[in-house]
């Protein structure tokens, strides 16, 4: 068992620190091929391990708005995504530090570790539900462990689903029961657990790995039933890269892909032993279900992806906004509707999140739940909402995206013909060429293709989603609406 760079607990980190965290020769990340240990001595990863070393400045340049004491050592500052949220005014402030990480990348990282501290923030503020059926053990490691991530700042990716074999049928009936992630031992130590699971974003530029449920799992398959958390470093722990989507390109070519990449891997478990303190269920698979319908997990991860979402369709609209007003097509009457759509986006995904802290209640555990009821009804719309912002965006720039030269040949022979050729009403031919590959870097390039295929499936697929959303609705005013006309 290897460990994390990452030891004590030092409060919010700089991002010099976060980087030096990761620098253990126990990683495990392969990419084409070539494993690597540290995403700094890879040039396709060093672009994002940058960027999310940004992300950790981030809280030391917004303290006031990004930092508060830590509840166990008030000498420690700690990033105010992890607060177990007692008040409406903590998802107030809480969502304003979700607001500042994603602005950074106009919403294109959608994994930064805000997504996760909010997760275990809802999970230990609910340890009640964990402990239940003589979980007491697992819940009290999770809290710890919740207070370790705080408290260290680590930065974690998770993975919830088990690789595409059969969807069809459940885990222990796929491959002999092989490849889904599954404990084959216990140990005086702990358990060891063997498996796949998809997909690890981030996981190049994290500390930790961690397992948590993502489906129901029948009552017969309890060694599918895990929830842990482990460093990345850990013997036998393995990580396979899809194709890096960066480019080591000047950002006037590609101001998106030459520093967002947050990659996404599938994680391979070669008899990995979890050691105990690290274990939070083990084999339960009623509390399997239940960590994730009792725990409040569905309304507190909406706050954060929704406000992630909304930052990015706002950069969606800021980018039709400024094309059309950079070629002119603004002034016709149905470009102006597709950009009042995405406004309107913009504009509901914005109320809801209001709507949502605004009816915010204390739960049974007494954490401040948002109410969750605008979040399931974009559950089911957004991941149909941000494609549809790339096709009006799209729509407004028609063949642009393809008159753009790149900076080399900007600065080449050619230069006095591309000023010319390629000025637009709006802009120089520097600054029109320079928008357009921005556009075409959101949604058009390979970063923009995995953005928009993350958009639909991040929280699972819309169409599942929405049909959840008609199953869990209150229906009772729209059938008494009904039902009045059906009495005498
Ligand atoms: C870019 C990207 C990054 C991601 N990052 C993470 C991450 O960091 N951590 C993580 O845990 N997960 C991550 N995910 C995975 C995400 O959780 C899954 O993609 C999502 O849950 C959908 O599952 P799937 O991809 O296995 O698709 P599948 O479940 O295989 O679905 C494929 C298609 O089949 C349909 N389908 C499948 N089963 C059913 C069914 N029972 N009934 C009806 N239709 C069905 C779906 O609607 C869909 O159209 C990421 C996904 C993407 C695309």
């Amino acid at each position: 068992m290897a460990n994390t760079g990452v030891q004590t607990a030092s409060g919010a980190r700089t991002g010099e620190q976060f980087l030096e965290g990761l620098d253990h020769s126990g990683r495990e990340i392969w990419l084409r091929g070539e494993r690597i240990t540290h995403p700094l001595q890879h040039p396709e990863l060093r672009a994002a391990a940058r960027s999310m070393a940004k992300v950790f400045d981030l809280q030391h340049e917004h303290a006031d708005e990004m930092l508060m004491p830590s509840p166990d050592d008030s000498s420690l500052s700690v990033n105010v995504t992890h607060v177990i949220p007692r008040t409406r005014e903590d998802l107030v402030r809480r969502r304003r530090a979700f607001e500042l990480v994603a602005t950074l990348s106009g919403g294109m990282m959608g994994r930064t570790p805000d997504y996760l501290n909010v997760t275990f923030a809802c999970f230990a503020g609910r340890s009640d539900v964990w402990t239940r059926r003589g979980n007491e053990q697992g819940a009290a490691n999770l809290v710890a462990y919740q207070a370790q991530m705080r408290d260290r700042d680590l930065s974690t990716t998770h993975a919830l689903m088990n690789p595409q074999v059969d969807r069809t049928k459940p885990e222990a009936e796929q491959a002999m029961g092989q490849v889904s992630l599954h404990k084959v031992a216990d140990t005086e130590q702990g358990i060891v657990v063997r498996g796949a699971r998809m997909l690890a974003t981030l996981a190049p530029f994290a500390d930790e790995l961690l397992i948590y449920p993502g489906s129901d799992i029948r009552p017969q398959d309890g060694r599918y039933a895990l929830a842990f958390a482990i460093p990345i470093a850990t013997t036998g722990l393995r990580f396979i890269c899809r194709d890096s989507y960066s480019k080591q390109r000047d950002p006037y070519d590609y101001p998106l892909s030459s520093r967002f990449d947050e990659m996404d891997a599938v994680v391979i478990f070669d008899d990995v032993e979890i050691p105990r303190e690290r274990v939070f269920l083990d084999g339960d698979t009623v509390g399997y279900s239940e960590v994730i319908t009792d725990t409040g997990w569905r309304g507190h991860i909406m706050h954060q992806a929704f406000t992630r979402a909304y930052v990015k369709l706002c950069f969606a609209l800021g980018l039709g906004h400024v094309i059309a007003n950079t070629t002119g097509v603004v002034r016709f009457d149905h470009i102006q509707e597709k950009l009042g759509q995405i406004w309107a986006m913009c504009e509901l995904a914005r109320s809801a999140l209001v709507a949502a802290e605004a009816e915010a209640k204390l739960d049974a555990g007494g954490v401040m739940y948002p109410d969750d009821r605008p979040f399931i009804a974009l559950r089911g719309e957004m991941p149909k909402w941000l494609p549809r912002a790339n096709e009006y965006i799209q729509l407004i720039g028609g063949g642009g995206f393809m008159a753009t030269p790149s900076k080399a040949d900007l600065e080449g022979p050619l230069r006095e013909q591309i000023d010319l050729y390629f000025q637009a009403a709006g802009a120089d031919a520097e600054r029109r060429i320079r928008l357009f590959r921005l556009a075409w870097d959101f949604l058009g390039s390979e970063l923009g293709g995995r953005g928009e295929l993350y958009e639909r499936f991040y929280l699972s697929d819309s169409w599942r989603m929405t049909a959840l959303a008609y199953n869990i609705a209150d229906k009772s005013f729209p059938e008494s609406l009904v039902e009045q006309f059906l009495r005498d």
